[in-house]
C-alpha cells in the first residue's frame, strides 16, 4: 500500500484517462476507424528508406530482431538517396541563404532557429525505423536517414546509447539501461528495494540468482515445504541474457534445474511462477506498457495510455508435470506464439492474439471490474520499478557523460511486461530497454512462404508512443511557444470565440509573412529550396505542428506523484553519496581512498568503528561482489556493494529501528555532515571543490577526486571533517 493511501488519488486522476480510453474502445467496437482518417498519412511503398544492414544483434539487444529475418533493402528513390547538402548549412544547422549569415549574437530574434523543424537522425533506428518515419512525417519534422555531418536535435538509436558517438542534442537511450534491465540486474535492484520496503515491492515474484544463490534457493524452498507440505510451487527459470522466451523452462522442484555445466556460462534467474493469472477467453495474456523515462535528474516518468496485450495460443491450465512443457500455454511471448497454428492475426484491436490493452480494460469494465484500481496499481508498479533502477543508472550516466564534458541528454522508451493475476494484482515480469517498435508482422502466405505485412494494432499503439515521445522531447517547443504564444496556449483555451480566433489568426499570418520575407526573401521561391527545406513546417501555413495531432498519449506520473513515492528513494540518495566520492571521472567503482573519505567526511568512524574496521569492511564486501559480477572492467566497490556496506553501517548505528528507518537516518546524517563540509569549504574559499561546482547543470552531484588525506599527525586547517589526523597507514591498495 502507498503511504497516506494515495491510491485513491491516483485512481481519481487516472479515471478520466481510463474511461476515455475505454470509451474510445467502445466507439471502435462499432466503427473501425481508418488510421488515415485519424491524421496518419498512408505509407507509400516508394518512400521506404534503406535500413542499415543489420548485423545479427545479440538477443538482448533489440527485441523482435532475433526471429524475423531482415527485409531486403528496398530500392531508394533518387531524391531521397541524395546526401544532405551539407555545404548549404550554417553551423546552427540552418540553410545558408546567399549573402546572409546566421547571426545568433546579433541581438535580433533568431527567427530562423525558432521556426525551423526539429531535425532527427534516424540512421541507427533499425527496427523502429518505420514507426519513427511515420511519426516524423506526422510532426512535419525533418529526418536525416543517413545521418548528418552537422549535429541533429534528436538521435534515434535502435539498440543502445553507444550506437553512435554523439556530443550534443538528445538521444533516445540512457547509458547502462540495457545492463540495468537484464534479468539478474533487475532482480538485484528490486531485491534491495524489497529489503527496505517489502510490502511496497511485493509486485515482483521472489527470485534467486543462479548459480550464486542455488544453494540458498534449495534451502529456502525446502524450509517452506517442511513447514507446509501441501505447498506445491512451480518455478520459472530464465537465462539472464535471454529474450523472447529463449531458454525459459518451468520446474516443480529445485533439483529439476538444468545445472549441466551451462549455468556458469549462462547465469539465470529462477523465479516463483505465478500460477493463477487472469484469463481472457481461457487464455493467459500479458501486458506490454510503454513508459517514457524523460529525465533521470530530475526524475520524470510518463506512461502511455494504451499498450498491447499478448495472448497465449493454448488454453491455460495450472502447471502440472504433464503441461509444464507447453510453451503456448504458459509463455505469452509473441515471438513464440506466432509459430503456433492457433495464432490469430486480426485487424481489430480487440480480437486475435495481440490486442490493445484498452480493449482488455473495456472488456473488464463491462464485467464490473474496477479498472481505475487496476490502472493505479499499474502506475504504482511502474514508478516503484523506475525508482529501483535509477540509482545505478545515475552511476552509468556520470561515467559515460561526465559533467562538464560535451554530451547529449538522454530519454528512453521502456517496455514494461506486466501480468495480471486472477485477483487483478499486477506483477512485473520484466522491463525491456529496447521494446520492439515493429509495426509489421510475419504472415505465412502459403506453407513455408512468409511475408511481412502491416500490423494495425502495433501501428496504432507504437506510432503514437514514438510520436508523442518526440513531442514531449521537442527541443524547439519553447522557442516556437514564445514565437507563437497564441497558438500554443493551453488546450482548454485552444478554441476561443470566433472573433478572438480571427484576430489571432491574422496576427499569426502577419507574423509568418514578416518572418518569411525577412528570412527567405526571394530565395524561398527559388528552386534551390525544396518544399521540405528547414522552414517547411512553418511555411506551409501550419505553424503549430500539433494542431492536427491528437492529444498526447503519454501521461506524466512522476513528478506528478512525487509526494507519494519520494520516501522510497533512499537508494537514490545513497547513489548520490557514492557518486560524490567516486573521484575520477568516468569510473563506476569506488576505490579504497574514496570509501575512507566517505567514512571520514560523513563522520562515521567512532570508537566502535575504527578506520581499520572500515577498511576491512570495504575489502570484504568489495571482494565478494567482484567475485559475483561478470563486469571486471574497473576494480573497486560497485554501487550494490556500497549499498550493502551502507546497510551494515546503518544497522550498527541505529539499532532497533526497521531497516528503512536505519538507512534513512544514516543518509540524513551523511547529508548533514556533507552540507556542513560544503559550507566550510566555501568559507575557506576552496572554490575548486565547492558545492556550487559539484552540482552540475544536470543536477548530478559530481566531485573532483577526494582531497588527499592530510599528512600524518599534522593538524589541517579547514579539513574534511573531524579526522584531522591522517590514517594513511590503513589505506588499502
Ligand atoms: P523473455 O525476456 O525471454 O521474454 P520474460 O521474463 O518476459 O522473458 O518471460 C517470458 C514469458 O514467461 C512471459 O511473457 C510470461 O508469459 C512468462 N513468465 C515469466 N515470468 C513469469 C512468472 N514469474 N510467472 C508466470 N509467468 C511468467
Amino acid at each position: 500500500m502507498l503511504r497516506g493511501s494515495p491510491e485513491r488519488e491516483l485512481a481519481a486522476w487516472w479515471e478520466a484517462e481510463a474511461v476515455a480510453a475505454t470509451k474510445a474502445q467502445a466507439a471502435k467496437e462499432q466503427v473501425r476507424v481508418d488510421p488515415g482518417a485519424a491524421g496518419e498519412p498512408e505509407r507509400k511503398a516508394g518512400e521506404e528508406q534503406p535500413k542499415e544492414p543489420a548485423p545479427a544483434p545479440p538477443c538482448a539487444a533489440e527485441e523482435g530482431d532475433a526471429r524475423i529475418p531482415p527485409r531486403p533493402p528496398p530500392t531508394l528513390p533518387v531524391s531521397l538517396a541524395k546526401p544532405e547538402p551539407v555545404s548549404g548549412l550554417c553551423p546552427h544547422g540552418k540553410s545558408r541563404i546567399k549573402g546572409r549569415s546566421c547571426k545568433r549574437s546579433s541581438g535580433q530574434p533568431d527567427e530562423y532557429c525558432s521556426l525551423r523543424p526539429v531535425t532527427v537522425d534516424s540512421s541507427k533506428a533499425r527496427t523502429s525505423l518505420d514507426a519513427l518515419k511515420i511519426s516524423i512525417r506526422q510532426l512535419k519534422w525533418k529526418e536525416f536517414p543517413f545521418g548528418r555531418r552537422l549535429p541533429c536535435d534528436i538521435y534515434w538509436h535502435g539498440v543502445s546509447f553507444h550506437d553512435n558517438d554523439i556530443f550534443s542534442g538528445q538521444v533516445n537511450k540512457f547509458p547502462g539501461m540495457t545492463e540495468m534491465v537484464r534479468k539478474i540486474t533487475l532482480s538485484r535492484a528490486v531485491r534491495i528495494m524489497q529489503n527496505l520496503f517489502p510490502e511496497e515491492y511485493n509486485f515482483y515474484p521472489r527470485s534467486w540468482i543462479l548459480p550464486d544463490e542455488f544453494q540458498l534457493f534449495v534451502a529456502q524452498v525446502r524450509m517452506v515445504k517442511d513447514g507446509d507440505p501441501s505447498w506445491k510451487p512451480t518455478f520459472i527459470v530464465k537465462p539472464d541474457s535471454g529474450c523472447q522466451g529463449d531458454g525459459i523452462y518451468l520446474i516443480k522442484d529445485p533439483s529439476d534445474i538444468r545445472l549441466s555445466g551451462t549455468l556458469q556460462s549462462r547465469p539465470a534467474v529462477v523465479q516463483e511462477y505465478i500460477c493463477k493469472p487472469l484469463l481472457i477467453d481461457k487464455l493467459k495474456f500479458d501486458i506490454r506498457l510503454y513508459v517514457l523515462l524523460k529525465s533521470l535528474e530530475p526524475l520524470e516518468i510518463y506512461i502511455a495510455k494504451d499498450g498491447l496485450s499478448r495472448f497465449c495460443t493454448e488454453p491455460y491450465q495450472e502447471p502440472s508435470p504433464k503441461n509444464l512443457h507447453h510453451i503456448f500455454m504458459h509463455l505469452t511471448n509473441y515471438s513464440l506464439n506466432i509459430h503456433s497454428g492457433n495464432f490469430i492475426h486480426s485487424d481489430s484491436t480487440s480480437t486475435g492474439s495481440k490486442r490493445t490493452f484498452s480493449s482488455i480494460l473495456y472488456r473488464l469494465s463491462s464485467k464490473g471490474v474496477d479498472i481505475k484500481k487496476v490502472w493505479s496499481d499499474i502506475i504504482s508498479l511502474v514508478i516503484k520499478t523506475v525508482i529501483a533502477l535509477t540509482p545505478e543508472l545515475k552511476v552509468f550516466y556520470q561515467s559515460d557523460i561526465p559533467a562538464g564534458r560535451p554530451g547529449p541528454t538522454c530519454f528512453q522508451i521502456l517496455g514494461f511486461d506486466i501480468l495480471l493475476m486472477k485477483n487483478l494484482k499486477p506483477i512485473l515480469l520484466e522491463v525491456n530497454a529496447n521494446p520492439s517498435m515493429r509495426i509489421e508482422h510475419e504472415q505465412e502466405l502459403s506453407p513455408g512462404v512468409f511475408e511481412n505485412v502491416p500490423s494495425l494494432v502495433d501501428e496504432e499503439v507504437k506510432v503514437a508512443v514514438i510520436r508523442d515521445t518526440l513531442r514531449l522531447m521537442d527541443p524547439l517547443k519553447k522557442k516556437r511557444e514564445s514565437h507563437f504564444p497564441d497558438i500554443y496556449m493551453d488546450r482548454k483555451h485552444r478554441f476561443p470565440p470566433v472573433s478572438e480566433r480571427m484576430s489571432s489568426l491574422k496576427l499569426q499570418l502577419s507574423k509568418l509573412s514578416i518572418v518569411r520575407s525577412q528570412l527567405l526573401g526571394k530565395s524561398l521561391a527559388s528552386k534551390e529550396n525544396p518544399p521540405h527545406s528547414d522552414l517547411a513546417g512553418a511555411s506551409q501555413g501550419n505553424a503549430n505542428p500539433d494542431a492536427h495531432l491528437p492529444s498526447i498519449c503519454l501521461k506524466q506520473v512522476f513528478p506528478k506523484y512525487a509526494k507519494q513515492f519520494n520516501y522510497l528513494r533512499l537508494v537514490d540518495r545513497m547513489a548520490n553519496l557514492f557518486i560524490r566520492f567516486l573521484g575520477i571521472k568516468g569510473t563506476m567503482k569506488l576505490g579504497p581512498t574514496g570509501f575512507r573519505t566517505f567514512i571520514r567526511n560523513c563522520k562515521l568512524s567512532s570508537s566502535s568503528l575504527s578506520m581499520a574496521a572500515a577498511d576491512i569492511l570495504y575489502i570484504d564486501i568489495t571482494r565478494r561482489w567482484n567475485s559475483m559480477t561478470v563486469d571486471q572492467r574497473d576494480s573497486g566497490m560497485c554501487l550494490q556493494a556500497f549499498v550493502e556496506a551502507f546497510f551494515y553501517l546503518a544497522q550498527r548505528k541505529f539499532k532497533m529501528l526497521p531497516l528503512h528507518e536505519q538507512v534513512a537516518s544514516l543518509i540524513d546524517l551523511c547529508e548533514y555532515h556533507l552540507s556542513l563540509l560544503d559550507e566550510k569549504r566555501l568559507v575557506c574559499g576552496r572554490s575548486g571543490t565547492s558545492s556550487a561546482s559539484r552540482l552540475q547543470p544536470s543536477g548530478t552531484p559530481q566531485e573532483a577526486a577526494p582531497p588527499a588525506p592530510p599528512a600524518e599527525g599534522r593538524p589541517q586547517p579547514c579539513t574534511d571533517g573531524a579526522h584531522k589526523v591522517s590514517h594513511s597507514r590503513h589505506t588499502v591498495s
